[in-house]
């Protein structure tokens, strides 16, 4: 068995179907449905799959949209953006750098001082809360 399909098998097993689909094969969650959108605590927002450190509660912002938001990740280089040109339209989807999750995508209609909204699926994040 090569190594990438031992990793599907593990995700698989460890992840709910949901979040298998969206990280996986670029499914997106239905609005309003993710555990994040309302998601208010201090903390960070690590992967699903490898635990990498995403984005803070710093920069989470309520955008109306349905799904978790962002004005900016943690750290530039824990993302990926990546031209995505599925279901007929532009947009930019944004992964994890480290293990290639799909997290959601970023569109240019976001607060300022970036004016991004990285708009991101719960089933992709994992909330840790920080102590104080
Ligand atoms: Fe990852």
């Amino acid at each position: 068995m090569s190594n990438k399909a031992t990793e599907d098998s593990d995700l698989k097993s460890r992840l709910t179907e949901e979040q298998f689909e969206v990280t996986q094969s670029q499914a997106t969650e239905r609005p309003y449905t993710g555990k994040y959108v309302d998601n208010k605590d201090d903390g960070t927002y690590r992967c699903i799959c490898c635990n990498s450190e995403l984005f803070s509660s710093e920069h989470k912002y309520d955008s109306g949209s349905g799904w978790p938001s962002f004005w900016l990740p943690l750290a530039g280089d824990n993302v990926r953006t990546i031209k995505d040109m599925s279901l007929g339209m532009v947009r930019t989807e944004v992964t994890c750098n480290r293990c290639g999750a799909h997290l959601g995508h970023v569109f240019e209609d976001g607060p300022q001082p970036s004016g991004l909204r990285y708009c991101i699926n719960s089933a992709s994040l994992d909330f840790e809360k920080s102590d104080n």
